[in-house]
């Protein structure tokens, strides 16, 4: 899946690219309207991802002409005008999805995936062991037994389990799951692993959310219970 972001502001830009390549995505930036054109001509995209004030042009008539050609790439307009009359306007003239800034990154990842999955059968669902997480009813179980997750923790859990079996660390997971103007720390992720765990973990034999030392945390699911807590020391 490649995706075009035209985004003149580079902080933004380097942002939505960094957490789209991180998402698995191939992502292209344009900076200005002449070079989402010149790539827009060049290259077939899954997906443009496109902000309204640019500096040469109003990113309506990037619009356009995208919706000029036979078949366009679906279009994801970011704005800073929120107004009603903006959002009715970019979606009258063809864009197929509308988000404001600012934004969070789990919901603009949720948005592209959500225009991506179009035309695709089946929904999309992750599992890791016996850990189910339904993307687009935003539902997640273990078992037979339904779990209710904040917003953030399910932005976390997803991250993961899009990832399984890959160590991510604190600042990955911050950016992809808090919006781009938290300048917090990284701590705030061992808060929320500590509630993910004890949703998801804390009442079952297997442990799935794993700290990897050094890193960060990973899901996975092990084959056999942890010995906890003193499996480390007692090899011997
Ligand atoms: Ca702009």
């Amino acid at each position: 899946m490649r995706i075009l972001v035209v985004e003149d502001e580079k902080r933004i830009a380097d942002f939505l690219c960094r957490g789209l390549q991180g998402a698995g995505y191939a992502v292209d930036a344009a900076g200005t309207g002449a070079a989402a054109l010149e790539n827009i001509h060049s290259a077939d995209y899954d997906l443009v991802v496109l902000d309204l004030m640019l500096p040469d042009m109003d990113g309506l008539e990037v619009l356009e002409n995208i919706r000029s050609k036979r078949v366009g790439p679906p279009v994801l307009i970011l704005s800073a005008r929120g107004g009603l009359d903006d959002r009715v306007n970019g979606l009258e003239q063809g864009a197929d999805d509308y988000l404001t800034k600012p934004f969070a990154f789990v919901e603009l990842l949720a948005r592209v995936r959500a225009l991506l999955r179009r035309g695709q059968p089946a929904p999309e669902r992750l599992q890791v062991g016996d850990l189910v997480l339904d993307c687009i009813r935003r539902k997640v179980s273990r078992g037979a037994e339904t779990i209710e997750l904040a917003p953030k923790e399910f932005g976390i859990l997803e991250y993961m389990m899009r990832n399984h079996g890959r160590p991510l660390s604190r600042t990955m997971i911050v950016e992809h799951v808090w919006d781009m103007d938290y300048d917090g720390l990284t701590n705030i992720v061992d808060v929320y692993i500590r509630h993910l765990r004890s949703k998801i973990d804390d009442r079952f034999a297997l442990k799935l959310i794993q700290t990897v030392r050094g890193i960060g945390y990973m899901i996975e699911a092990p084959d056999k219970p942890a010995e906890r807590p003193a499996d480390a020391a007692t090899q011997a």
